[in-house]
């Protein structure tokens, strides 16, 4: 046998990716979050003008786009860290604040991306269970940091349980944890829910990061542009740790017309939001326990029977996503879909 080159041992312990399942013709995909309309007037227009020059690099230090997003969350444009979605803006603070020997405490079950972006930083997580109502344990959270211990994950609303962490259990959170750790606070979902953003919190004080996307509300998930919201001195390290050009001249442009459609932006919320509500209004009669999502989408927490329900879904005609063993998230998106995976799981119930 020839030796062949090995990844880090970290490395391999992660799963490889497995593609999901693509939703077949006429079928809803209501499994990864994303907006059902189309891009928000004056996109289209602005990645045509920026396709024109493919050919040169985008701006190494995204100038525009910052400018724009620092506008649009009332901070300074030395508090904004941008990147090729949330995601990896999440996964240079990971590389830049930990490494072997250091711990990440998450709530779990949340958003799948988390372990993996802990491992590949080589730190450790540490996972601290939801409570019975899938909220936030924050108080077990506080507990389990140490010495070892440089981020702290809250996911408000949690993907994939929808719930909102309560201002006043954040405020008594933030108290507890000591300065030196960093509170990191993915707002994927701020744009859905009428609960306050911990944006205040970043000039507050000097370990409270926001992470925002335009992927959900803002409908670009297919271009990859998020950001980091923080103090100076932890952007300028965010920024260090970033891929170079990742960000496109496209996405750039596509993101700061997406801002400039702001009110198109809530009224489409709003309108999904308002299918939120019927959806949810619809499972009240059915005998399963489902958390009162403040996102676009909702948990049913179906355990056992989750794989089951899942497979029952697609046949049906709605992919959505399934958490085997524990539960199903359905995006909120055209009504057509709940009506399909609604109609399964009253099947399903016996309702
Ligand atoms: C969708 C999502 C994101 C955003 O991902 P992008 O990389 O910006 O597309 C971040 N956090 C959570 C919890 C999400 O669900």
């Amino acid at each position: 046998m020839t030796e062949r080159p090995l990844a880090r041992a970290d490395l391999r312990a992660i799963p490889a990716y497995r593609a999901g399942h693509a939703a077949p013709a006429g079928a809803y995909k209501v499994s990864s979050n994303e907006n059902p309309f189309p891009p928000l007037p004056g996109v289209l227009a602005a990645i045509s003008d920026a396709a024109a020059s493919a050919n040169r690099y985008p701006d190494f230090g995204c100038a525009r786009l910052i400018a724009a997003v620092a506008a649009h969350v009332g901070v300074e444009p030395d508090q904004i860290a941008p990147g090729t979605g949330s995601v990896a803006v999440l996964g240079q603070l990971m590389n830049a604040f930990a490494t072997v020997g250091d711990e990440v405490i998450l709530p779990w079950r949340s958003f799948e991306a988390y372990p993996i972006l802990v491992q590949l930083s080589g730190a450790t997580q540490v996972r601290v269970p939801l409570r019975d109502d899938s909220s936030h344990d924050l108080k077990a959270m506080a507990a389990a940091v140490n010495e070892q211990t440089r981020v702290v994950m809250v996911c408000t609303p949690n993907n994939p349980t929808g719930n909102v962490v309560a201002r006043s259990d954040l405020m008594a959170f933030l108290d507890e944890v000591p300065s030196n750790v960093i509170v990191a606070i993915d707002e994927a979902y701020a744009e859905f829910t009428t609960a306050p953003s911990a944006l205040d919190l970043v000039d507050e004080r000097n370990n409270v990061v926001v992470l925002r996307t335009f992927s959900k509300a803002f409908g670009l998930a297919g271009l990859r542009v998020g950001y980091a919201v923080g103090p100076a001195f932890i952007v300028t390290e965010l920024r260090k740790a970033q891929l170079p050009f990742g960000v496109t001249r496209l996405a750039e442009q596509a993101a700061i017309a997406a801002l400039a459609s702001k009110g198109e932006m809530q009224r489409r919320v709003d309108c999904i939001n308002a299918e939120r509500a019927r959806v949810i209004e619809e499972l009240k009669s059915a005998p399963i326990n489902v958390p009162e999502s403040e996102a676009n989408f909702v948990w049913l927490p179906l355990a056992e029977r989750t794989a089951e329900f899942a497979a029952a879904c697609a046949s049906a005609g709605a992919v959505v996503r399934s958490f085997d063993g524990e539960g199903v998230r359905a995006t909120i998106g055209e009504p057509e879909a709940a009506d399909r995976w609604l109609a399964v799981l009253r099947n399903f119930l016996g309702v």
